[in-house]
């Protein structure tokens, strides 16, 4: 993703009251910060955050958490819910998805959204892939037992290595689809900025559950 450089966007995401700031405290009783026993449910990579504002909305007794490494772009997500009604049931995080485990505790999460994923090309760099195993590895010890990892792509190669990763580190794979538009499972997908932009150019998306 080529990222512009956002003034200011840092210590406006420093401050909104949307983000939380040192989430670490919060792992192992993430419960207690939203006052509820609701599920938690959370997007690594939530960009701009469309895909989760509509979820949560959808979905009030869901916890959402969206994790984003930049701030410029995680900007624009907070200046969305600005603009919506209050929804407490969702919070993001300005957080590298490589310190995840810092996050969460056992049994925590009991579903990760991974939409449109960077594909990190380059064989040397497979380990930043968010599915890679190395990742699964880390999802493994804070989903819960039955919980699932829904990963949607335009890129062919990222999907079919997700595929081969997940059969290496032992997870299964279920509702597999290289063309999710046209598919069974289209009834109430939520598209994403990216998914609407590939889906424009007239590219087929993937999409795969994953469980354990
Ligand atoms: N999910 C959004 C969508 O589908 O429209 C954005 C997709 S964009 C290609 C990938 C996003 O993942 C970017 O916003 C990027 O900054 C974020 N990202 C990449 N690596 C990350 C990491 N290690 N931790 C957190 N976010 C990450």
């Amino acid at each position: 993703m080529r990222l512009r450089n956002v003034t200011g966007s840092r210590e406006q995401v420093a401050e909104s009251r949307f983000v939380v700031q040192e989430p670490e405290r919060f792992r192992g009783v993430w419960n207690d910060f939203f006052q509820n026993q609701n599920p938690l449910h959370i997007e690594i990579g939530t960009g701009k955050g469309r895909f989760l504002t509509s979820l949560a909305v959808q979905n009030p007794s869901i916890n959402y958490l969206g994790i984003e490494k930049y701030s410029s772009v995680l900007l624009r997500a907070v200046q969305k819910m600005e603009q919506m009604e209050e929804c407490a049931n969702l919070y993001f995080l300005r957080y590298d998805a490589e310190e995840i485990l810092s996050l969460f505790d056992r049994d925590e999460v009991s579903r990760i959204y991974l939409n449109f994923s960077d594909p990190w090309p380059k064989d040397r760099h497979a380990k930043r892939r968010l599915t890679s195993r190395e990742y699964l590895r880390r999802y493994d010890q804070f989903l819960t037992k039955d919980g699932a990892v829904i990963f949607k792509s335009d890129n062919r190669g990222l999907f079919d290595f997700t595929l081969e990763e997940a059969a290496q580190a032992g997870w299964k794979t279920s509702e597999v689809t290289y063309d999710l538009h046209r598919s069974e499972y289209m009834q109430g997908n939520i598209m994403t900025e990216y998914e609407e932009k590939f889906s424009a150019l007239g590219n087929p998306i993937h999409r795969v559950v994953l469980t354990r």
